[in-house]
């Protein structure tokens, strides 16, 4: 059967309300598109657990700030709907953006606390705008599971204490971050790079290694030398900026001062203009 390509949300409301009367499970995964095989991991997992699978495809103004790359982000629609044929999608979910935002004066989802940290303090609005289309996207698709990547770490922990405290009746599942042969976590955003920035990209994966074997072999404890030694890997990349790196608790993503039980090593790191993002969880 080939994909279907929905782009209504009414359509899409419908369709489902009939597969859900049929008693089909649907399985969801969000994406802005621009596919790789870290997508595709999270649509092979759904395709394994559900009936139904819908990726949506859309990328969120609403997440972007002034002078970020909405723009410029990766689309290549032609290419994603090739993927989701071959990995047996039955819907894609990819309106334009005045199908998502038709008027002016957006009623808002804001998780509070969890989202002043790590990305939410760099990128300010950035998780008002994914929890108002995440939460947009479960009423208009109902999964019963939705499916999210490690890679984006934090946005699992907002969207987990949204679907929580608004009673989102779903669950939730997140997928271990899937890496290039030199460590790099899969992103759209990687198509950004040129050859040499692709090269220099590496750094965040080493800099996440040096901070785990430094735990792991217990040389250091202090989160503040483990993060220096983090930023001078990063930095001896002339293309390489730190936007942050922070050591804090998986859970309540507070900062740590010194590495006890389990951290999550988060960072943000600008190549060229192309800013990626990273982490691990280190026990
Ligand atoms: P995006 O299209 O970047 O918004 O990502 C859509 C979903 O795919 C999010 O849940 C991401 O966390 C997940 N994802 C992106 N990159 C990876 C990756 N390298 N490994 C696993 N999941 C990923």
């Amino acid at each position: 059967m080939p994909v279907k390509i929905i782009t209504k949300i009414s359509l899409c409301q419908k369709h489902v309300d009939s597969l859900r009367k049929q008693g089909r499970t649907i399985g969801l995964v969000p994406t802005m598109g621009a596919l790789h095989e870290g997508h595709l991991s999270l649509v092979k997992k759904a395709r394994g657990e559900n009936d139904t699978v819908v990726v949506s495809i859309f990328v969120n103004p609403a997440q972007f700030g002034p002078g970020e790359d909405y723009k410029k982000y990766p689309r290549a629609f032609a290419g994603d709907k090739k993927l989701c044929e071959k990995e047996k999608v039955d819907i894609v979910f990819c309106p334009a953006a005045g199908e998502m935002y038709p008027g002016k004066d957006l009623t808002a989802v804001n998780v509070e606390g969890l989202t002043d940290k790590l990305c939410g303090r760099s990128r300010t609005g950035h998780f008002k705008g994914v929890c108002t289309v995440v939460s947009k996207l479960f009423n208009i698709v109902k999964p019963h599971t939705a499916y999210f990547g490690q890679k984006d770490y934090q946005q699992f922990l907002v969207i987990r204490k949204m679907a929580r405290d608004m009673n989102f009746h779903l669950k939730l599942r997140m997928c271990p971050t899937v890496r290039e042969g030199d460590g790099l976590a899969l992103s759209s955003r990687n198509r950004c790079l040129s050859p040499k920035e692709r090269t220099e990209a590496r750094c965040l994966h080493r800099a996440l290694e040096s901070a785990r074997y430094l735990i792991k072999t217990k040389r250091v404890s202090g989160a503040g030398l483990i993060i220096s030694r983090m930023k001078a890997i990063i930095n001896e990349q002339p293309g390489a900026r730190v936007d942050y790196i922070n050591i804090c608790d998986p859970e309540t993503l507070e900062d740590v001062k010194s590495v006890k039980g389990k951290v999550l090593v988060g960072l943000a790191v600008f190549v060229g203009k192309t800013r990626l993002i990273d982490n691990v969880v280190i026990s």
